[in-house]
């Protein structure tokens, strides 16, 4: 049995979901059983239901019923076009139900003019619980029996609102509950990606880009055999398509290369996606929806037997570096230990670190506290802050074994100034930070130099 993750894409449109459906059925006559279906909201409306938060408290009532009374017409038309009869009579008053349920909420707080973490959670989850039961609805309609089930009693999260972690123990027992009974008994169980919910039951999301993560946690949670994300490329491929006009598929990846590339920018997985499928030792299936025959990329334990060079780059936008100099001259024991203290008590993640003799360079994508941060090293350092910069980062398990790829990787970057070099000690990786300016021509070079 698999655990099949569709994304914002896969969803978007009746046409989508018919898609959705030959995907489904082809998986239950191989496997005999299953799968279970987890599904990101239509593209564009976390964005949308974002929004209407955002509206709300800024007061901007018009604008944010407007808004969800839009969402409201494009979910009733999905239904309709989806699914017949009295489940269809059902599934619009459900949604119906959820549309009054937020419109109330933008009213109260477009009074109260205070949106909380938890409350933007309340708001972004309607997305996913709303998509899950039209695909479930759908999918009865065709003839295969979809079972929606609410994430929220199935995936029990910490209380970290809008970045909520998943509880292990708590969330494998929730799946066996609710999941496994219903594959047991030959259904289509179907759950709304991103949303979980705390042990009192509180909403929560598990942070933008959730549903992959969500998947994996379920594939774990229900021993699956494989996790297979349906997106809208054809795979991992060598470089973000929306910088490297054709990238090419990359067929195999090790979970380490994955892990990597995840967390160094590739947006088609969540970064903590292969976390759950390392534990239980699960392979993951990267696949286009709209061309269901392709080979897709498989992320399992071992390297690729095949490859050569690098795996793939991935990279990201918006960095901030920030540069700390010991005032002391010399970096005295237990320096790095205050200046990593100060990104602590700010809950603020560092990616890259480089260090000299008298200073530390880092860099943080999350600027909600930096300026708090900066007065805090001030008191033992002198800091320099600079925006506008870019990660890019090699990766590929062959770096650890041959030195000549690292060296090919900087010297096809000679004539592009460097900020920063670094190569952690997986030593699965080189990142290199530079002007964000800088970046569209670095990659193209690597890419000509390692997959032209
Ligand atoms: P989904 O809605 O299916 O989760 P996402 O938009 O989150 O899809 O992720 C898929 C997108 O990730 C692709 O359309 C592509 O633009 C982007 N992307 C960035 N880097 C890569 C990469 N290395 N390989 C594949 N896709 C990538
Ligand atoms: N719908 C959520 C988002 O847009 C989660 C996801 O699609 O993975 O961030
Ligand atoms: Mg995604």
């Amino acid at each position: 049995m698999v655990v099949q993750k569709f994304g914002g894409t896969s969803v978007a449109d009746p046409d989508a979901v018919r898609r959705l459906i030959e995907i489904v059925r082809a998986a239950r006559a191989r496997d005999g059983r299953g799968p279970v279906v987890v599904v990101s909201a239509l593209s564009g409306v976390t964005d949308a239901l974002l929004t209407v938060a955002a509206e709300a408290d800024a007061a901007r009532v018009d604008e944010a019923l407007a808004h969800v009374a839009r969402l409201r017409d494009r979910h009733l038309a999905m239904a309709r076009a989806l699914a017949g009869g009295e489940p269809l009579a059902a599934l619009t008053a459900h949604i119906d139900a959820q549309f009054d349920e937020l419109t109330a909420v933008v009213r109260a707080l477009a009074v109260l003019r205070e949106v909380s973490p938890r409350t933007l959670d309340v708001i972004a989850a309607v997305g996913e619980l709303l998509s899950s039961r039209i695909v479930a609805a759908a999918l009865a309609h065709a003839g295969i029996p979809g079972e929606w089930v609410d994430a929220r009693r199935a995936i029990i999260t910490s209380d970290d609102y809008t970045r909520a972690a998943p509880l292990g123990r708590e969330t494998t027992a929730a799946l066996r509950a609710t999941v496994l009974p219903l594959v047991d008994a030959g259904r289509v169980p179907v759950l709304g990606g991103f949303v979980g919910a705390t042990a009192d039951g509180h909403t929560t999301t598990l942070g933008r880009g959730g549903s992959d993560y969500s998947g994996a946690i379920v594939g774990a949670g229900v021993g699956a055999a494989e996790i297979h994300i349906w997106t809208d490329v054809d795979g991992m491929l060598t470089a973000d398509p929306r910088i490297i006009p054709a990238p090419r598929l990359v067929p195999r990846l090790s979970f380490a290369e994955a892990a990597e590339l995840a967390y160094f920018g590739a947006k088609v997985l969540h970064p903590s996606t292969i976390h759950p499928a390392v534990e239980r030792n699960i392979p993951v299936r990267i696949l286009n929806a709209r061309k269901p025959d392709g080979a897709g990329t498989l992320v399992t334990a071992e390297p690729d037997p095949d490859g050569t060079g690098l795996a793939a780059m991935a990279a990201k936008r918006d960095l901030t570096v920030v540069d700390i100099t010991s005032s002391r001259m010399l970096m005295a024991y237990g320096f790095l230990r205050r200046v990593f203290e100060v990104f602590e008590r700010y809950r603020t993640a560092v990616d890259v670190v480089t260090t000299s003799e008298v200073s530390v360079s880092v860099t943080v994508d999350d600027r909600r506290h930096l300026d708090a941060i900066v007065e805090a090293l001030s008191e033992f350092a002198e800091v320099s802050v600079e925006g506008e910069m870019a990660l890019l980062c090699a990766v590929g398990d062959r770096l650890r074994t041959e030195p000549a790829i690292a060296a090919r990787v900087v010297s096809v970057l000679e004539e592009v100034p460097l900020r920063m070099i670094s190569q952690a000690a997986s030593r699965r990786n080189i990142t290199v930070i530079l002007r964000q300016a800088d970046l569209p021509q670095a990659m193209h070079r690597l890419h000509e130099e390692f997959f032209g």
